[in-house]
């Protein structure tokens, strides 16, 4: 079996608020191989949100390991953490956060210009994922012209242009009606296969979690292998 992209160790992390100490991650061990997508799912306030953002790498735990693609990430610099980040890391979240002044095309090749590829090649993979994502006939339009699904899947194509190894998503289709949220998941699902990443998907929807290849649940701190 091939390495994991991710691997998580003793991760802790506790927030302060005045004189009381909330932990909310004690102890969380984890793996997602290539290839691989795996849910986590988990109460709201259970700490899926704060589990995505260590592994993005956003924020420093207390303790424990985080190993992206064999590298330990956890005592790199800010800006060496950044560079791991922009390397390697998708993210999606709840909210589209799509530039509104700009097309779905422009919004998904601008990450990868900025990486260092032409305006050419930057516009053809955009065209290319936005068409695998069924968004062909809405490339030239503006966020505030699309439905919230096809925001999402802006979003979703965005997090995957510059060929991520790992893809992190925050209850992306939390805002959406169920028949879309499961739409726009099937897309997510097919895309993250086509391109291999590894994908780490928080979600509340246990019919949606059904489909991931495993799905690992919050529970007090720590993951647990959950069947559903
Ligand atoms: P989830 O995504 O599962 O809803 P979160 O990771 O967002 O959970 O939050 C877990 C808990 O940590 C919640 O009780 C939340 O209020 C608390 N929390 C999250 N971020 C902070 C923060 N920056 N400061 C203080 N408490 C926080
Ligand atoms: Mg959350």
């Amino acid at each position: 079996m091939s390495d994991p992209v991710l691997t998580i160790r003793g991760l802790r992390r506790s927030y302060k608020s005045g004189d009381k100490v909330l932990t909310v991650l004690n102890g969380v061990d984890l793996y997602v191989r290539p290839g691989e997508i795996v849910g986590l799912i988990g109460p709201s306030g259970s700490g899926k949100s704060s589990l995505l953002h260590a592994a993005g790498l956003l924020e420093h735990p207390d303790a424990g390991q985080i190993i992206v693609e064999g590298r330990d990430c956890s005592d790199l610099s800010d800006r060496q953490r950044t560079r791991v980040r922009l390397a390697t890391i998708g993210f999606v979240y709840q909210a589209h956060h799509l530039l509104a002044e700009f097309t779905a095309l422009d919004n998904v090749a601008l990450p990868q210009m900025i990486a260092g590829r032409s305006r050419k090649a930057a516009r053809a993979r955009a065209l290319d994922l936005l068409s695998n994502l069924g968004l062909r006939e809405r490339v030239d339009h503006q966020p505030a012209q699309m439905s919230g699904g096809e925001q999402q899947r802006v979003a979703i194509a965005r997090a995957l242009a510059n060929g991520p190894r790992l893809l992190l998503a925050d209850e992306p289709t939390g805002n959406l009606d169920p028949h879309t949220s499961t739409a726009v998941f099937d897309s997510l699902y097919a895309l993250a296969r086509s391109e291999g990443v590894a994908a780490l998907v928080a979600t509340h929807n246990l019919e949606l979690a059904k489909h991931m290849d495993r799905v690992l649940a919050l529970k007090d701190g720590h993951l647990e292998a959950q069947k559903l």
